[in-house]
């Protein structure tokens, strides 16, 4: 699994959408790349704030930034 095949399977990850098989792969991923578990927690963080404020959905703005940051370190990174 790659750093963006992680990201598109992020959010389903959060909400706990994903087949125990994704779920396997997923995880795998993450003990292999510091940055996606810091990516994770993060969004995962971001979007507890913003369920505590009743506004569920991320603004898409903001989501596309934090993905492309993330992307960027890891092409220098993983
Ligand atoms: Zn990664």
């Amino acid at each position: 699994m790659t750093c963006s095949e992680f990201l598109a399977e992020l959010d389903d990850l959060i909400d706990n959408s994903v087949t125990p098989t994704l779920r396997a792969d997923l995880e795998l991923h993450l003990r292999e790349c510091e940055h996606c578990v810091i990516t994770l927690n993060t969004t995962r963080k971001t979007i507890e704030i913003y369920r505590q404020h009743e506004l569920y959905e991320l603004p898409t703005a903001l989501r596309e930034r934090l993905q492309a940051a993330i992307l960027a370190k890891c092409k220098r990174g993983c």
